[in-house]
C-alpha cells in the first residue's frame, strides 16, 4: 500500500507523527554540512563591494557553463561547434543557444546529470507541463540556505521559530469528517495548513487554531492566506499573536492582497522568487525591495514583453542555462536602495497569474495546486487546460507526449484531483490533439468561469 493509502486510513493522532517522520526524514536532504557552510558564506558575501559580487557572479558562470558541458550530454550537444573558451561574462551568454521548457522536458534524460545524491522536484507550472527536475543534495541544501537566509534578515529563525505553512501537501484524506484541517510538523516546528479545504465554513476553525498555536510566521500560498484574511476582516476576529513576517510563495503578490495581510497581521510581507526548477533568486530586502542575488546565478532581459531567460549555478543536477523560465521582470539598473544591499533592483515580477478552480464546496484551489495534480507523471504532458463552469465539474483537456503517457496515469490523476477537490467534484480527462491558444496567442491552464455563469444566471 501506497504511504498516502497508509496515512489516510490513520487516525489524526498518527498522521501528526508521520508529517513529523517525514519532515525529519526531509531534513536529512536539507539542513545539512552545505546547507551552515552556505549560510556562513551569505553572511559574508552581503559584506563585500558590488564589484567583488560581479566577479564571482562572473566566474561562477564561467564554471557552470564548462561543467555544463562537460556533465550533461545536452548540453553537450546543444553547444556544438561554440567556443566555450569565448563565454567569459553574462554578456558573453548571448552566444549560446536559449533552452525553452518544451525542449527541456523532451530532452530531460540526456539533460539529468546523474552520479551524486539528489532530490527530486515535480514542476507543473503556467503551461501546465509535467516536469521532473534533479537537485544535488548540495545545491538543495544551498537553496534552502538562501531562502533561511532571506528570512533571518528580517527577524525570523528557521527552525528555532513557529510557523504556519499553507501549502498543497494532501494533509486532509478525502471524506474526512473532523475540522482539523491541520497537522504538525515537529522537525521544523511547523503547522502545515491544508489549501484544500479554506471555505467560508471552515475559515473559523483555521483561525481559532492559528490562535493556539501563535506562529512566529506565515508562509506558503499567498491566495490562501489572503482567504484567511479577509475572512478575519469580515468577521471582525481578534488575533492573539503578531507574526514577524510573513512570506509568501509560488504567486504574483498583488498590491490589494499585501495590504490585507499587512492590516490583518499587523506585520510585513517579504516576496521571494525562485521556481521549483531552480531559477535564481530575486528577494525582498527588510525595506521590502526586490533584489537579485548575484550569487545565485543570471538574469538576462529576453525579447519584447519583458521576459527573462535564467542561468541558475544550483542547477549540478539538471542544468538550466539561458532558461526560458516564462516569468517576466522589470529591473531597475540605476536605482539604489535604503536597505544598503547594493545588488541589483527588481521593480515587479510576473509569473503566475491567480488562476484558480472551485471545489464543489467551494474551497478555491489556486493555480499551483492545479498543476500539481500532473506532477507525478513524469515529463509525460506537453500541456493541459482545467476548465470549469460549475462548481462539481471539472474538464481536463490534456496533450500528451505518446512515448510517455501510460493509461495509469489517468487513474493516478483522478486519485491526485480527489486529494485535492475532495469526493464530491467530478473530473472528466479528454486526450486532444492539440489545445487551442486564446486570441491573443497566449495560453492559459486555468479557464473558470463558474463566476461568469453565475452572473449570467441571476442577470
Ligand atoms: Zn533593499
Amino acid at each position: 500500500m501506497a504511504l498516502q493509502a497508509v496515512y489516510d486510513r490513520s487516525p489524526i493522532f498518527f498522521q501528526n507523527i508521520m508529517t513529523t517522520v517525514k519532515g525529519y526524514k526531509n531534513a536529512q536532504t536539507r539542513y545539512g554540512k552545505a546547507y551552515y557552510a552556505y549560510r556562513a558564506f551569505l553572511k559574508d558575501f552581503d559584506t563585500w563591494p558590488l564589484e567583488k559580487k560581479l566577479e564571482y557572479q562572473r566566474a561562477e558562470l564561467v564554471r557552470f557553463v564548462r561543467y555544463a558541458n562537460e556533465n550533461s550530454a545536452f548540453y553537450r550537444e546543444l553547444y556544438a561547434g561554440i567556443d566555450l573558451d569565448s563565454i567569459r561574462s553574462a554578456e558573453d551568454l548571448q552566444k549560446l543557444p536559449v533552452v525553452d521548457k518544451e525542449m527541456l522536458r523532451a530532452n530531460i534524460d540526456s539533460c539529468i546529470v546523474r552520479g551524486t545524491p539528489y532530490v527530486e522536484s515535480h514542476t507543473g507550472g503556467t503551461t501546465g507541463k509535467s516536469l521532473t527536475v534533479h537537485f544535488t543534495v548540495d545545491d538543495y541544501m544551498k537553496r534552502m540556505a538562501s531562502l533561511d537566509h532571506f528570512k533571518a534578515k528580517v527577524g525570523f529563525e528557521h527552525l528555532k521559530m513557529r510557523r504556519a505553512t499553507f501549502n498543497g501537501k494532501h494533509i486532509v484524506p478525502p471524506g474526512q469528517t473532523k475540522k482539523v484541517f491541520w497537522r504538525y510538523n515537529r522537525a521544523c516546528k511547523q503547522m502545515i495548513f491544508s489549501s484544500f479545504h479554506i471555505t467560508e465554513e471552515n475559515m473559523g476553525y483555521y483561525v481559532e487554531e492559528l490562535n493556539r498555536f501563535k506562529p512566529q510566521a506565515l508562509d506558503g500560498f499567498f491566495s490562501s492566506i489572503c482567504d484567511i484574511a479577509g475572512y478575519i476582516e469580515r468577521h471582525n476576529l481578534k488575533l492573539d499573536f503578531t507574526p514577524v513576517a510573513i512570506f509568501p510563495t509560488s504567486e504574483t503578490l498583488t498590491q490589494e492582497g499585501r495590504a490585507l495581510l499587512e492590516r490583518v497581521f499587523g506585520c510585513k510581507v517579504f516576496d521571494q522568487y525562485g521556481s521549483s526548477e531552480g531559477a535564481p533568486f530575486v528577494m525582498e530586502c527588510p525595506d521590502q525591495v526586490l533584489h537579485v542575488w548575484l550569487d545565485s546565478g543570471v538574469f538576462e532581459p529576453f525579447g519584447e514583453e519583458g521576459e527573462v531567460l535564467v542561468t541558475s549555478f544550483t542547477t549540478h543536477g539538471t542544468p538550466l542555462i539561458r532558461y526560458r523560465i516564462g516569468d517576466r521582470m522589470t529591473f531597475d539598473p540605476n536605482a539604489s536602495c535604503t536597505c544598503g544591499d547594493n545588488q541589483p533592483i527588481v521593480r515587479s515580477i510576473e509569473g503566475r497569474r491567480l488562476d484558480f478552480l472551485y471545489t464543489a464546496k467551494g474551497a478555491k484551489i489556486n493555480g499551483g495546486n492545479v498543476s500539481n495534480i500532473l506532477k507525478n507523471l513524469p515529463n509525460a504532458v506537453v500541456r493541459s487546460q482545467f476548465l470549469q463552469s460549475k462548481k462539481e465539474e471539472v474538464t481536463l483537456l490534456l496533450e500528451v507526449d505518446p512515448a510517455l503517457y501510460k493509461p495509469e496515469y489517468n487513474d493516478q490523476i483522478q486519485e491526485e484531483f480527489r486529494h485535492k477537490f475532495g469526493e464530491d467534484t467530478k473530473l472528466t480527462i479528454r486526450c486532444v490533439e492539440e489545445i487551442p491558444r486564446e486570441k491573443s496567442g497566449k495560453f492559459r491552464m486555468i479557464k473558470n468561469t463558474v463566476d461568469e455563469t453565475a452572473d449570467r444566471q441571476q442577470s
